[in-house]
């Protein structure tokens, strides 16, 4: 079958590769939609090394069942689905408290085993979930980021009303911006440096748009009296420290970016105000069903986000358009 292998910074070649083998708990999926992730963007630029090449990335896709193993009882030929690409071991400490998504035993598809930049995929039948005609594969693809939004949401008391800053309009940005809304938040501020991802972000929600190469959005914050939540998308110390200075006292700040591993912060802010920071990562099942459940509804839409389709072949040109943001680009998915 025909595959993306990616050999190291800047370096990913169209192959043939061995179709896969499936278990007996396994189906084979005809990968019909996949994502270019920001996290695959990074392993492509170089600058994070969690991917080891060569490796064949992708774990935000759909598509179709081909095969299934023997002991896969509720999925056939033919059926239309998107994956969970985290598999987590269920018995450890995290597994046991309900945070599969923290588990310390977890795996992705696309990290450490073969990904979705293929024709074919095998995949754990429990992590596939079936999805209605309603949903195109392209927006399908898209299931595994908002999922990631909606567990940050999740995870983050929010009162209705409370006023919100999101810290980078980027996928995740644009995402939790509209599953913060349907949870009930009041104004929704959205910070970022590109003009475009804020237009889109006025769009799909946000109350008001701060670009920050433009004006300081901690002042343009602060001058509407703090908010009582932040979002921050983007992970470096100097976006973390605009969220902990702009939330009010007893505000909530979740961290979803991780750019940055080692930062300088005013901790005596977090303890004067009562700061509760806390990280997200990833999601559970249920939040995963909850995203698939909020494009089938409607209620999240997802189709702006996709400004460009390309062939597999075209993979080196697709992570090239995102890696140099010369064009109006969000979210790259491949058809192999
Ligand atoms: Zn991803
Ligand atoms: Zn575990």
């Amino acid at each position: 079958m025909k595959a993306a292998v990616w050999y190291g910074e800047k370096n990913i070649q169209i192959e043939e590769i061995p179709l896969p083998v499936i278990s007996d708990d396994e189906v084979l999926v005809k990968t019909k939609a996949v994502s270019i992730c920001g996290s695959d963007l990074h392993a492509y630029k170089g600058v994070s090394k969690r991917r080891k090449p060569p490796l064949v990335m992708g774990h935000e896709f759909s598509g179709e069942i081909i095969r299934t193993g023997k002991n896969v009882r509720n999925l056939k030929t033919g059926d239309r689905v998107v994956i969970e690409p985290i598999i987590s071991c269920g018995v450890c400490r995290s597994c046991n408290k309900g945070k599969t998504n923290a588990c310390g035993n977890r795996k992705l598809i696309g990290l450490h085993t073969t990904g979705a930049f293929a024709e074919y995929v095998n995949v754990r039948g429990e992590k596939c979930h079936k999805i209605p005609q309603t949903i195109t594969f392209e927006e399908a693809s898209l299931v595994e980021p908002l999922a990631v939004a909606v567990h940050a949401v999740n995870i983050t008391p929010i009162r209705k009303n409370d006023t919100i800053v999101i810290i980078g309009s980027g996928t995740i940005g644009l995402m939790t911006c509209q599953v913060a809304k349907y949870s009930g938040a009041g104004k929704i501020f959205a910070v970022d440096t590109i003009d475009y991802k804020l237009e889109q972000i006025k769009k799909l929600g946000a109350y008001q748009v701060i670009n920050a190469n433009k004006e300081d959005p901690v002042k343009k914050v602060l001058a509407d009296g703090g908010v009582d939540v932040v979002f921050e998308a983007v992970g470096l110390q100097k976006t973390v420290q605009q969220a902990l200075t702009m939330v009010t006292a007893a505000g909530e700040v979740t961290i979803i970016g991780m750019l940055e591993a080692k930062m300088e912060l005013d901790m005596l802010d977090v303890t004067v105000k009562e700061i509760e920071i806390r990280g997200s990562y990833g999601y559970t099942t249920k939040d995963f069903k909850q995203a698939l459940n909020l494009i089938a509804s409607k209620k999240v839409n997802v189709k702006p986000l996709i400004t460009h389709v390309l062939p597999l072949d075209d993979i080196a040109k697709g992570f090239d358009i995102l890696a140099q943001e010369k064009e109006r680009v969000i979210k790259v998915v491949l058809k192999p």
